[in-house]
C-alpha cells in the first residue's frame, strides 16, 4: 500500500481539563456526571451531535435489566439513576412497575424499560450542563500525546480544525477503544465480528414503534447465522458497506406493509453503525462469564445477566485499565471482559456501572495501577453504588 507523510505541525492547545471523556454514550455519560460531582472539570468529547451512542442515536431504546431476574436488583447508582431520568417523560413500552411503584412481583418482572432516544438524549444533556460538564460535539478524539506512560493532551478533530486538550486522565467510552488503541495500550478485537442489524422506528396505525431487525449474536448461534456476512466493523470501508446494507434491509421491510401514507411512515433510523461488540481494552484483569458469582476485592458494582435469570456478577476495577498507560480507563462496551462475557457487559445497564466507577477513579487518582481500591470503593458507596454480591 502507497503512503504519504503528514506534515509535522503545531496545534493550539485549546483548553485544560482535569478528566476528559472520549465518547458520549452511557458510558461516557455516566463517566462524565461521576467526574464532575467528585469534583473534576470535566470535558466531554463527542464526535456526533446528540449524547447517547447507540441508546439514542442508534435507536437501542431498551433500558435492560438492573436485576438478576430473581427479584434482587444488583446495579444502582448512576445505572438507576438514568434509568428513571430515561422515562422521567414517559416510556415508550415496559414501565417496571414492580420495581417503581411495588406493583407486581419483582422475580417475575425484570427491572427494564423502553425509553424515547431523542427525549432521553436531551434530558442527558441538561443533566450533564446541570452539573458543570463542558460538553464538545462535533469533535473527534485522533491521536494523543504521551510522556512517561501517561496521556498529556488528547489532540481532537473538530469544525475548529486540530487541537489538543491538556488533561490529568482520560476515559476511553468510544465504544471501540479508540484511545487505547491511539495511546498504544493494549487491546482486542471481537473475534466473531458482528451480525448485521436495522433497527428502525416507523409510524403505523398503531402509533410510533421500534422495529428491531437483527437479534443479537448470542441467539444466532444456528449455522445459518454463521453463513451471514459478518463485520468487524474497525474499518471505515467495510462499516459504509454494512450501513448501507443496513439502510437497505431496513427499507426493504418498510415497504413490505406499501409506501408512505398518512399511516404509514419510516420515522427514525440510526444515525451511527449498529455495531455491538468490535475493539476492547485488553486490561489489568480480563473477566469472563464464568466469573459469575465470585467476589473481587476491587469490586467497583454489580450486574446482571439479560439473556438469563441467575448469574450475578461483581465488576472488577482492574477490567477498566491497562498496564501500559496509567491515567487512561475504559468504561462501556469496550472494557476488557473476554468474547463470551462482552455480550452480557456491553448492554446499557453494565456501560453505566463501568462508566460511574471509571469517571470516579479519574476524578480522584491519576495512576490507575496503584489505585487506592478502599477509598474508591468508599466514593461509590457514598454516590449509592452496592458492590458486593
Ligand atoms: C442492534 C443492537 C441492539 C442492542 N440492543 C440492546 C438492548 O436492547 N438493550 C441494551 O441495553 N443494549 C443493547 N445493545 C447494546 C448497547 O446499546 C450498547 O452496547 C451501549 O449502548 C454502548 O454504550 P457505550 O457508551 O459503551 O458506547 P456507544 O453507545 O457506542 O457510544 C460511544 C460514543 O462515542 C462516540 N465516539 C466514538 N469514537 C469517538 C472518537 N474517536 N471521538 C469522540 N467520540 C467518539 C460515538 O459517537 C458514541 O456516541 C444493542 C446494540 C446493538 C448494536
Amino acid at each position: 500500500m502507497k503512503t504519504v507523510v503528514e506534515k509535522e505541525r503545531s496545534l493550539n492547545v485549546a483548553s485544560f481539563c482535569d478528566v476528559a471523556v472520549a465518547g458520549g454514550g452511557i458510558a461516557g455519560i455516566a463517566a462524565a456526571l461521576a467526574a464532575a460531582r467528585h469534583g473534576a472539570k470535566t470535558l466531554l468529547i463527542e464526535k456526533s451531535w446528540l449524547l447517547g451512542g447507540l441508546a439514542t442515536s442508534g435507536l437501542v431504546t431498551i433500558y435492560l435489566p438492573l436485576c438478576d431476574g430473581r427479584g434482587r436488583q444488583l446495579s444502582f447508582g448512576i445505572a438507576e439513576e438514568l434509568l428513571r431520568l430515561s422515562i422521567s417523560l414517559g416510556c415508550e413500552d415496559r414501565y417496571p412497575a414492580a420495581w417503581l411503584d411495588g406493583e407486581g412481583d419483582r422475580t417475575k418482572e425484570r427491572f427494564l424499560t423502553q425509553f424515547n432516544a431523542q427525549v432521553f438524549a436531551i434530558l442527558c444533556e441538561q443533566l450533564l450542563i446541570k452539573e458543570g460538564v463542558e460538553i464538545l460535539y462535533g469533535a473527534s478524539v485522533c491521536a494523543v500525546r504521551t510522556e512517561n506512560g501517561a496521556i498529556t493532551h488528547l489532540v481532537t478533530e473538530s469544525k475548529s480544525g486540530r487541537e489538543a486538550v491538556k488533561i490529568k486522565c482520560a476515559v476511553d467510552c468510544t465504544g471501540d477503544a479508540d484511545v487505547c488503541r491511539l495511546a498504544g495500550e493494549k487491546t482486542a478485537a471481537y473475534a466473531r465480528g458482528n451480525v448485521l442489524a436495522s433497527w428502525y422506528y416507523f409510524s403505523g396505525p398503531d402509533g410510533y414503534k421500534l422495529k428491531m431487525l437483527g437479534a443479537a449474536e448470542s441467539v444466532d448461534k444456528g449455522a445459518k447465522e454463521k453463513e451471514k456476512p459478518h463485520y468487524a466493523a474497525l474499518d471505515a470501508r467495510e462499516l459504509s458497506e454494512m450501513t448501507v446494507l443496513s439502510h437497505k434491509t431496513l427499507l426493504d421491510d418498510f415497504k413490505k406493509d406499501g409506501g408512505v401514507r398518512k399511516d404509514h411512515a419510516l420515522a427514525t433510523v440510526a444515525t451511527i453503525p449498529q455495531v455491538r461488540m468490535t475493539r476492547r481494552l485488553s486490561g489489568a484483569f480480563t473477566m469472563d462469564e464464568a466469573d459469575a458469582h465470585k467476589s473481587f476485592a476491587d469490586s467497583v458494582g454489580m450486574f446482571g445477566d439479560w439473556r438469563k435469570r441467575g448469574p450475578a456478577f461483581e465488576l472488577p476495577f482492574g477490567t477498566l485499565h491497562g498496564e501500559m498507560i496509567k491515567n487512561l480507563a475504559a468504561a462501556g462496551r469496550c472494557i476488557s471482559v473476554t468474547d463470551a462475557l462482552w455480550d452480557v457487559t456491553r448492554v446499557i445497564p453494565v456501560c453505566a456501572v463501568s462508566g460511574q466507577a471509571a469517571g470516579t477513579a479519574a476524578a480522584t487518582f491519576s495512576d490507575f495501577t496503584r489505585a487506592d481500591i478502599p477509598a474508591l470503593q468508599s466514593a461509590l458507596e457514598k454516590d449509592g453504588v452496592k458492590l458486593k454480591l
